[in-house]
């Protein structure tokens, strides 16, 4: 097919420049590669376009993706017709998810990468260790947490497993509602630690401490302080000199050649020509949920069922952290206020209820987390009325009398869930959507239920006057935490990438974004994922790119 335009080649493509891409950006441009970068959506600059105004950045997605444009469709069963649903939406745009994450970047367990040497075969679940150990990650979420200027306390979380270095910056200050939930851990006997930040209290690599607001999460930080990759890992990789970063360049599909191997992008520029970049290698860090769907839009007379998926796993196994929690009311004629405004959008947590204890009824646990309740326009208060008197006498009662203890659910793998192309719904260029099927595993509605419950006891031993449950009824991707879908593995029959997240059918591509994890954790995994793509990055920088090859043991 003729394009309109072939560049020329260069060592390295990464496609998505959000938390994996651009941190492969940074390494690999930094260890002397030449790199394109390809993102979807636009380039922004935090201080020209970022603010506090909640109208804009939620409720007219400003940084979201356009529903018309990146539909994807959701089914609860196999034999469901699915619907255009929202889930799991990430920004699209430089930076990816990073612009407006909270930024809360807690560390894996050790058992996080031993699941199924833990529990055996979970009955419908595909429980799987990972190919790869903590202390193999160790030295890279150090790197990113230095990096980034991570803000926390070493030993403060009594459970954490061995780190090589404490934390650049100080903790952020506890808030109002974190204090509540600190009193309230003590008097149970829970070990409550202030959440480890990616904000930075102390003046870090040019940019100021935060200014504690909460008006930052999920808009975008214009001052900085909240570290992401527009701000930090993308700049380094362009300041190097060997970084082409391309805007609004939405990649279609992957080419290969006639061995089997990747030759490098075709996409669509802003201007809407098909232009081809070839390179040695490509790299996708899309989200795993668009990786997926890259390589299984990407068919070949070599892989007619999608690049890299002659096991049939790409897209299966998909994990997410749906967001469960209870919300505390507490009483305006007793408590002090709350002002969840103030102060950040997440608190202290704890580890308590993290590892299995057979005697809950089911295996596993999840990262807890005491938060305000959203912003006074999105205010979320379950059953609170949605207009006229009765909302804003919830508003006036509560907005400043309410708080959240969240957890992270940590989804069990099952084989069924999984990302494959919509049949029939198309995106704005004709290609077929990502089509989510998701049905929770029995454990995760009772791991839920079980820590719903036990967040609600922490909230009456903090004041609260009454307690409303959030349960896991069905999965809406309520978070965009996305795991699985190209799983890492030793077996290329039942993985898709070794331990380096390289194809196993295809040698010169590398998925480094969440697919690659073969169970989801039960903590907020983007310091996880990007530890991880760095790990990957420098392996094909120093290792794959001089022609050899090496396998990591695993004791
Ligand atoms: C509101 C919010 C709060 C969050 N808070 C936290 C938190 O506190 N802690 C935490 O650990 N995680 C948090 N996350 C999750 C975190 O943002 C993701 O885990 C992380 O961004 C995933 O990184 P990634 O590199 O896989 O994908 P992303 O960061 O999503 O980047 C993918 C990039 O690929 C681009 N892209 C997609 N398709 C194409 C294509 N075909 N062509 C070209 N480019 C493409 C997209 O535009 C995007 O920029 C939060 C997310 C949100 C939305």
């Amino acid at each position: 097919m003729p394009y309109t335009r072939k560049p020329d080649p260069v060592d390295a493509i990464v496609v998505g420049l959000g938390a994996t891409g651009g941190t492969a950006a940074k390494v690999l441009s930094e260890a002397g590669m030449k790199v394109v970068g390809f993102d979807r959506g636009p380039w922004l600059r935090a201080q020209d376009h970022y603010s506090g105004d909640e109208l804009k950045f939620i409720n007219r997605n400003y940084l979201w993706p356009d529903p018309k444009l990146f539909p994807r469709t959701l089914r609860h069963d196999e034999d469901s017709v699915a619907e255009v649903f929202p889930f799991s939406p990430t920004p699209q745009l430089v930076g990816g998810g990073t612009n407006h994450w909270a930024g809360w970047v807690p560390r894996p367990r050790e058992s996080d990468f031993i699941q199924r040497s833990l529990h055996g075969d979970l009955d419908g679940a595909n429980l799987a260790d990972w190919p790869i150990r903590y202390e193999h990650l160790e030295p890279y979420l150090t790197k990113v947490e230095w990096e980034f200027g991570v803000s926390g306390i070493a030993g403060a979380d009594k459970y954490e497993p061995f780190r090589s270095k404490g934390y650049p910056s100080q903790p952020l200050r506890p808030t109002r509602f974190g204090k509540r939930f600190y009193d309230a851990c003590n008097k149970l006997g829970i070990n409550g630690f202030p959440i480890p930040h990616a904000m930075v209290t102390n003046r870090h690599k040019g940019r100021d401490p935060f200014n504690t607001t909460s008006f930052w999460n999920q808009y975008g930080d214009p001052s900085t302080a909240r570290s992401n990759t527009l701000t930090t890992f993308i700049p380094e990789a362009v300041a190097t000199g060997n970084f082409e970063l391309r805007p609004e360049s939405f990649v279609r599909e992957i080419k290969v050649g006639k061995d089997g191997r990747a030759t490098g992008v075709v996409y669509i520029d802003p201007d809407g020509n098909e232009v081809q970049q070839d390179a040695e290698v490509v790299i996708l860090s899309l989200g795993a949920i668009e990786s997926a769907r890259l390589m299984l839009m990407s068919k070949s007379p070599q892989f007619p069922d999608g690049l890299g998926n002659s096991s049939g796993q790409v897209g299966k196994n998909a994990t997410f952290h749906e967001y469960l929690f209870a919300v505390g009311l507490f009483d305006q004629e007793i408590d002090d206020p709350l002002y969840g405004w103030t102060g950040n959008y997440i608190s202290g947590g704890s580890f308590e209820f993290y590892e299995t204890d057979e005697s809950r009824g089911h295996i596993g646990g999840s990262l807890i987390s005491a938060s305000q309740t959203c912003h006074p326009i999105n205010m979320v208060f379950p059953g609170r009325p949605t207009w006229g008197e009765g909302m804003k006498d919830a508003d006036r009662n509560y907005f400043s009398f309410a708080m959240k203890i969240g957890l992270i659910l940590h989804d069990m793998p099952v084989e069924s869930n999984r990302v494959d192309l919509d049949p029939t719904v198309k995106d704005a260029w004709g290609l077929p959507v990502a089509r989510i099927t998701h049905k929770p595993h029995p454990n995760d509605v009772a791991m839920g239920k079980w820590q719903v419950d036990k967040n609600a006891e922490i909230l009456q031993a903090a004041g609260a006057r009454k307690t409303i449950p959030v349960y896991l009824q069905r999965m809406t991707g309520n978070t965009c935490h996305q795991h699985g879908t190209a799983r890492m593995g030793t077996d290329p029959a039942k993985t898709v990438l070794n331990e380096w997240c390289q194809s196993h059918d295809v040698d010169n591509l590398f998925v480094v974004d969440g697919a690659c994890f073969p169970t989801s954790t039960g903590v907020n995994p983007t310091l996880a994922m990007m530890a991880n793509a760095w790990r990957c990055s420098e392996y094909i920088a120093e290792v794959y790119a001089k022609g050899r090859e090496e396998h990591l043991k695993v004791g």
